[in-house]
């Protein structure tokens, strides 16, 4: 089965630059009303933690699912 992740993102942290939403290559984050990051299709991620790694404010953590 493919493994699952979840991508938690400190809210208070994201000033909505959008990095890691362009280097995301499964377009699993968009930015919402309020220009903060969510992850819309969090089932899409492959858990490469490209977005973990740009992000200048560490907001993002990705988990592996148990
Ligand atoms: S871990 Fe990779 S696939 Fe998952 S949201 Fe981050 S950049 Fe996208
Ligand atoms: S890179 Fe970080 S600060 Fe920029 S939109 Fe993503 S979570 Fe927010």
């Amino acid at each position: 089965m493919a493994k699952k992740f979840n991508i938690e993102v400190v809210e208070k942290w994201c000033k909505g630059c959008g990095l890691c939403i362009a280097i995301c290559p499964k377009k699993v984050l968009e930015l919402n009303d309020k220009v903060k990051c969510v992850a819309v299709r969090s089932e899409d991620c492959i858990g490469c933690r490209q977005c973990e790694n740009t992000c200048p404010d560490l907001a993002v953590t990705v988990k592996e699912c148990e």
